[in-house]
C-alpha cells in the first residue's frame, strides 16, 4: 500500500514542502529512505523504527520504500521523522490515510516516540501561509512560534501515540497565538545609566539615524561595551514585517524564547573574539544562521575586534556591504538576511593605554601599528564613524547631571529619520548609510565654505576620496537631525572628527 504526507523542511530562513510516499510491500523485509543525505538517513531509519515500536504500534515486516520528493531539494535535519512514521502507519492500515490528508508534519522522534523539537518552524510555516495550506502540526514545544503565522491552523503534537490518537478521533490540539506585541523596550538598559560620554553617546546618536557603522577606540574600563548595548533601545522600534522577519532567523537558529516567541526589541549580540567564521557567518553541516543574521534588524557588535580571527574579518566583508550572507553548499547555496548595525570597539593600543593620562602605555610603535592594521581594509572601509572613548577622570564619574532617557533620545531619532525618508520617499535608499557616490553627489551639497573646509581636510589631514564619502554621508545625518536640507559648515566640521584613525595613520 502507498501513503502519502506532506511534510516541510528549511533551506536558509524559507520553508519548502516535502512530499514523503511510503510504500509497503510484500517482499524481503528491508526499510530503505532515498532522497536524504546518507548521514540522516541511518539516524531517521533507527529512530522511526523504535518509536513505533515503543509507541505500540507494529513495525510491518515487509519491504517499505520512503521517497522524499521533490529530489533536487536539498533536505537536512530530522524534520520527517514524525511524517515517515505516519506514512508507516497510514500505509498499513494503523491510521486512516484521510485523517492525515490535508495536514502538513514534522517532528523528531525520541526512541520511546516522543515528539522532539525542530529548528525553523515559523518560517517554515509562514511558507506553507503562502502555499494556501492551511494545518500544520508541529512539535508542542515550538508551537508557540508556528502561531506567529496568522492564518495557518497549528496544532500541537506531544507524541506518536498521543498524535495518533487525536487524529483518528478528529481532536488535534489547536494552538492559539497570545502573546502580548506591544510589550518592549522596558526590559532594555538605558542610557540614561551612563556617566558622562557625552561625545560618544552624541556619536551613537548620529549612528542610529543615519544607520551608520561605528567603531569606538578607547582603553578598557572606559565604558564601550555599556554605550553599545544601549544602541537599541534609541533605535526606532521594530516594525511588524522587521519582527517577524528577526523571528525567522532565530526559529531557524532554534532560539526562540517558549513564552515570547516573537522577536520585538532590536537584538544585539556580541560575539567573543574566539568565536569561529562559521559561528560569526553561517554554516555548519545542518547550517543555522550566524551572529551577524541573529543581528538582523538590530546591531552586531563586536568588542575588541582586532582580537578576531583573520578569517573571521575578512568574512564581515561581504554581508556589510549587501546586508545578505551566503553560504556556499555542496548541493545548493543559500542566503541568511543580515542587515545589522555594526558596533566595533578596541583598545588604542595591544596594552590598552595608549594616548591614556592616567597609565603608560607599554606598547612599541610597531606593535601598535601592527595591531590597528589587523583590522585595516574591507573591515574598516565600512565604518562610517570612528570615535574616541576616553577613560573618565575621578570627577567626570561624579559628575551628577541628569542623564538624557532612551526614550527621549529615541524620539529624537524618530524624527530625524523620518527626515530622512522624506527626502529618499521615491528611491530604494532608507537612510544615509546607504548612499553611493552619486546619491552623495545630489544630496550631500555643500556651501562654498563648506568646499573649502573639505578641500583642506584632504590638503592637510590627507583624507582619501573614500573617506571624503563617509563624511559626507555623516554630515548629511547631522543636519538631518537639525531638520535642515542643506549641509552647514559646523555639520560637516563635526563629521571630519570623526575619521580618527585616518587622521594618525
Ligand atoms: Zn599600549
Amino acid at each position: 500500500m502507498l501513503a502519502i504526507v506532506e511534510s516541510c523542511t528549511l533551506i536558509g530562513i524559507d520553508g519548502y514542502l516535502v512530499k514523503v510516499e511510503v510504500d509497503v510491500s510484500s517482499g524481503l523485509p528491508g526499510f530503505e529512505i532515498v532522497g536524504l543525505p546518507d548521514t540522516a538517513v541511518k539516524e531517521a531509519k533507527d529512530r522511526v523504527r523504535a518509536a513505533i515500536k515503543n509507541s505500540h504500534f507494529s513495525f510491518p515486516g515487509q519491504k517499505i520504500t520512503v521517497n522524499l520528493a521533490p529530489a533536487d531539494i536539498k533536505k537536512a535535519g530530522p524534520f520527517f521523522d514524525l511524517p515517515i512514521a505516519l506514512g508507516i502507519l497510514a500505509a498499513t492500515g494503523q491510521v486512516a490515510s484521510e485523517q492525515l490528508y490535508g495536514k502538513v508534519f514534522v517532528g523528531e522522534l525520541s526512541l520511546e516516540g516522543t515528539i522532539q523539537s525542530v529548528s525553523g518552524v515559523l518560517p517554515m510555516a509562514l511558507s506553507l501561509l503562502r502555499l494556501n495550506k492551511e494545518a500544520f502540526v508541529v512539535p508542542r514545544i515550538n508551537s508557540w512560534e508556528a502561531v506567529l503565522a496568522k492564518g495557518l491552523d497549528i496544532f500541537a503534537a506531544a507524541s506518536l501515540n498521543d498524535l495518533i490518537d487525536r487524529v483518528s478521533t478528529g481532536n488535534l490540539e489547536k494552538v492559539y497565538f497570545k502573546q502580548d506585541e506591544n510589550k518592549s523596550l522596558e526590559n532594555l538598559p538605558d542610557f540614561s545609566d551612563v556617566v558622562g560620554q557625552d561625545a560618544a553617546k552624541r556619536a551613537l546618536k548620529i549612528a542610529a539615524v543615519g544607520n551608520h557603522n561605528l567603531l569606538m577606540v578607547g582603553p578598557p574600563g572606559s565604558g564601550k561595551t555599556m554605550l553599545a548595548k544601549r544602541l537599541p533601545s534609541i533605535l526606532p522600534p521594530m516594525s511588524h514585517d522587521e519582527s517577524i522577519e528577526a523571528t525567522r532567523v532565530y526559529s531557524a537558529a532554534g532560539l526562540l524564547d517558549k513564552d515570547n516567541p516573537l522577536v520585538t526589541d532590536r537584538p544585539l549580540r556580541s560575539p567573543h573574539h574566539s568565536a569561529s567564521a562559521a559561528g560569526i557567518i553561517g554554516g555548519g553541516r545542518i547550517p543555522k544562521p550566524g551572529e551577524i543574521s541573529l543581528a538582523h534588524n538590530g546591531v552586531l557588535f563586536m568588542d575588541e575586534l582586532p582580537e578576531f580571527r583573520k578569517d573571521v574579518l575578512e568574512s564581515l566583508r561581504q554581508p556589510l556591504e549587501n546586508g545578505l550572507v551566503t553560504i556556499s553548499r555542496v548541493a545548493a547555496a543559500l542566503d541568511y538576511p543580515a542587515k545589522i548595525m555594526f558596533i566595533a570597539a578596541m583598545n588604542p593600543c595591544p596594552c590598552g593605554f595608549y594616548g591614556d593620562h592616567t597609565k603608560e602605555c607599554k606598547c612599541s610603535e610597531y606593535q601598535i601599528m601592527r595591531y590597528r592594521n589587523r583590522i585595516s581594509g574591507p573591515v574598516l572601509d565600512r565604518i562610517d564613524i570612528q570615535i574616541e572613548v576616553p577613560r573618565l577622570s575621578y570627577e567626570e564619574t561624579r559628575h551628577n547631571v541628569q542623564q538624557e532617557t532612551s526614550k527621549d533620545i529615541r524620539q529624537k531619532v524618530i524624527m530625524a529619520r523620518e527626515f530622512q525618508k522624506k527626502r529618499y520617499k521615491d528611491t530604494s535608499i532608507n537612510n544615509n548609510s546607504q548612499l553611493d557616490s552619486e546619491g552623495i553627489k545630489k544630496w550631500c551639497m555643500l556651501d562654498g565654505e563648506g568646499e573649502e573646509l573639505l578641500k583642506a581636510s584632504y590638503d592637510i589631514l590627507g583624507l582619501s576620496m573614500r573617506a571624503h564619502h563617509r563624511i559626507l554621508k555623516v554630515a548629511r545625518t547631522i543636519a538631518d537631525m537639525e531638520q535642515k536640507n542643506r549641509i552647514s559648515v559646523e555639520n560637516l566640521a563635526e563629521a571630519i572628527q570623526y575619521r580618527r584613525m585616518e587622521h594618525e595613520n
